[in-house]
């Protein structure tokens, strides 16, 4: 019990939950003292109910943007933070509209014209108005992130994305002047709007590392490591966290002054921070020429990925592609911590050509106590199987998972897991892909 808890929930949700909770706790008495057991009562309740509940989960999605290093291990990581984000957007842009419906239907049994007012009322109630413009922006930025019009390039989605300040900014003008409960949401605003001014104003001079690049290898084609040596301050990090990496060199084709995020491929005691970088769009693909001696900026760390429900457990690796990143980062770590750590890494990989780190993870896997290597080539073997791990790893079914890779594989694997009963509180995975 205690173990599927604390796979499922982690301390910050205490926090939404109260941040989530207190406008309606602070409004209830209000809203029941007015209440009339009629269906016009029941639809203006859950009108309003709706509306202030839809708000705080936009407040709330804001907040949760602010991206700061570190905390993010509170909520579970990054990653799960941007999947609990876009809930509270979505689900908030649903709250929002059915406030609309649902007050508006509450007028209906007076007359069609009372109801268009309400919802239409003139210009000088302006809170009225600035509730629309609220919704209008929300359309313009939630549109491509649920797929409404199809999927759009990230750059662009991420433009489109600023809308959320203004969306943010109207529901407050519409909704401080009609609440009586002002003070409960001027404290959510200054969380909200100091989130957005953190991330977008604060964070790029105050939040970013410089660091220069000092070594560019080629691992194999549409694959480079970079090695990164700090300007000034060095940041310090975990195994498996990751960075978003802003490259400066003017002579970029595309991606300077873009971060992208990449997972840190060295250990925290290596000389150079290094990121493995494959080739997949313009940005990871210009990156891959980037200058030796050219500067970057590095934000973060992020991200939990060796987050340990059940520490007594030894671990299950499996990476797939570029997803062996955080592995590698764990195995070079591996040997600082001998005795603290006992993993079988599998790495997964088309033929021995694309396994491109494997030469140097079989070598520590000889060396290191604790680690233990093994490759999985797909066009040999087909997919990994059941077999397949128990010839090399006999006691994997027993271990603590953690799986990084392309999505496919990572659902296959879950299948072979679930096939075999092992609780999914013990199976921690990665996407590369937050959108
Ligand atoms: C937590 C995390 C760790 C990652 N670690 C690595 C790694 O170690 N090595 C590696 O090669 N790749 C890694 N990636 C993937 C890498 O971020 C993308 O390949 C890269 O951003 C693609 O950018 P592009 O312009 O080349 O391609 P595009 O064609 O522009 O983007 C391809 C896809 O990458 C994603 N993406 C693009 N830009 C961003 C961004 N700024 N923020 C979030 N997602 C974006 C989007 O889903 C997009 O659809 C990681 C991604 C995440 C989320």
């Amino acid at each position: 019990m205690t173990t599927w808890l604390k796979a499922r929930f982690k301390p910050g949700d205490i926090l939404l939950l109260i941040f989530l909770l207190l406008p309606l706790l602070v409004a209830m008495p209000r809203l029941l003292g007015a209440f009339n057991d009629s269906a016009v009562g029941w639809l203006t309740l859950t009108g309003r109910l709706t509306g202030i509940l839809g708000l705080a989960m936009m407040l709330l999605a804001a907040m949760m943007s602010i991206r700061l290093p570190h905390y993010d291990r509170w909520f579970g990581g990054l990653a799960r933070l941007w999947v609990v984000h876009r809930f509270f957007g979505f689900a908030g842009f649903v709250l929002v509209l059915l406030h609309v419906i649902l007050l508006a239907y509450a007028a209906l049994p007076f007359s069609i014209d009372a109801a268009i007012l309400r919802i239409f009322p003139p210009l000088a109630e302006w809170p009225i108005w600035a509730g629309w413009l609220a919704l209008v922006c929300m359309v313009i930025f939630l549109g491509p992130t649920f797929g409404f019009v199809g999927r759009i390039h990230y750059q662009r989605w991420k433009r489109l994305h600023l809308f959320s300040a203004p969306a943010v900014i109207l529901a407050l003008l519409h909704a401080i002047p009609i609440a009586a409960e002002t003070l409960v949401w001027w404290l959510m605003a200054v969380f909200a709007i100091g989130a957005i001014v953190w991330r977008k104003v604060l964070s790029p001079s105050l939040g970013r590392y410089r660091y220069e690049v000092a070594k560019v290898d080629t691992l194999v084609r549409g694959v480079v490591e970079i090695s990164l040596k700090p300007v000034d301050k060095t940041m310090a990090y975990e195994a498996g966290q990751f960075i978003y990496l802003t490259p400066l060199d003017s002579n970029l084709s595309a991606g300077r002054n873009e971060e992208h995020p990449y997972t840190i491929s060295s250990a925290p005691s290596d000389e150079y921070l290094k990121v493995g970088i494959k080739a997949l769009g313009d940005a990871s693909s210009a990156i891959q020429t980037v200058a030796v001696g050219s500067q970057v900026y590095v934000e973060g760390p992020y991200g939990d990925f060796y987050e340990r429900v059940e520490p007594q457990r030894k671990q299950l690796w499996l990476a797939g592609g570029i997803g062996i990143t955080p592995f590698v980062s764990g195995a070079r770590d591996v040997q600082n911590r001998q005795g603290e750590v006992s993993a079988h890494l599998f790495y997964l990989a088309n033929d021995d050509q694309r396994a491109y780190y494997l030469d140097e993870l079989m070598t520590l896997g000889q060396q290191v106590d604790g680690l233990d290597v093994t490759a999985h080539y797909y066009r040999k073997e087909g997919p990994i199987n059941e077999a397949f791990l128990r010839e090399h790893c006999p006691d994997f079914a027993e271990r603590e998972i953690y799986m990084c890779g392309p999505p496919a594989m990572i659902h296959h694997l879950r299948q072979v897991f679930k096939g075999l009963g092992i609780p999914s509180s013990r199976i921690h995975s990665e996407a590369f892909d937050f959108l």
